[in-house]
């Protein structure tokens, strides 16, 4: 279902900006789709890591085209100061896709780094209330306990597959101080580990008025 190359780059897993939740295309998906197109692009030209930093791409600095550089600007979800602002969050989004397809270490936090970044970036990644749902019944999911987390997120993909009328509820206004720039920093895949759950709970923390709505929606799914 437009999923080919994402499920790719997942190994098998869940497709990177994935919810699992078939909506029949639209927006959400094509952006989705764009995720998955544009981490196939940098896989080709196996430029790979970094891309948060201030390297240009070598083969566009060998054919000698002067290439602007961006300017850092706040996320426009996040706030995040990053080259490229909005933009260069996203990049930075797909630099942690590739670096979980290419190493195993980093690839059993894929679903929970795709919730997180959702939860930060909504207007993206939860425009529909099933999309949404799904995001953050997954961070709730995995903050309550890593272990059950994925037979939760199946239970919740089936019912959200199944009519589930839900409605999409007020967000906050902001969704926590930590970003993304702080997996893209850490090498180490047990620091990750801990950068990743503080990163987790911080965002989680931003939703507070919605932690039950999250548990309500799990026992809905678990029922
Ligand atoms: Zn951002």
């Amino acid at each position: 279902m437009g999923l080919g190359l994402a499920a790719t780059v997942a190994g098998g897993g869940l497709a990177l900006g994935s919810d699992g939740v078939v909506e029949g295309g639209g927006a959400e998906q094509a952006t989705m789709n764009a995720v998955a197109i544009a981490i196939g692009r940098r896989m080709a030209r196996c430029y790979v890591r970094r891309i948060g930093t201030h390297r240009k791409p070598p083969d566009r600095e060998a054919r000698g085209h002067t290439i602007g550089v961006e300017a850092d600007a706040a996320c426009s979800s996040c706030g995040l100061v990053v080259e490229g602002g909005t933009q260069g969050c996203q990049r930075l989004f797909e630099s942690i896709g590739l670096r979980e397809y290419e190493d195993m270490r980093f690839a059993r936090y894929h679903r929970i780094v795709v919730d997180v970044y959702a939860m930060q970036h909504p207007d993206r990644y939860g425009r529909s209330a099933k999309s949404f749902a799904a995001h953050l019944t997954g961070l709730c999911a995995w903050i309550d306990d890593e272990a059950s987390a994925q037979s939760v997120n199946a239970a919740v993909q089936r019912w959200l597959s199944g009519p589930s009328p839900i409605e999409k509820p007020a967000l906050p206004t902001s969704f926590g101080a930590d970003t993304v720039r702080a997996l893209v920093d850490t090498d180490d895949p047990v620091r990750y580990g801990q950068v990743l759950r503080r990163w987790a709970r911080t965002t989680w923390d931003a939703y507070a008025s919605l932690h039950s709505t999250a548990h309500a929606w799990i026992a809905a799914a678990q029922r």
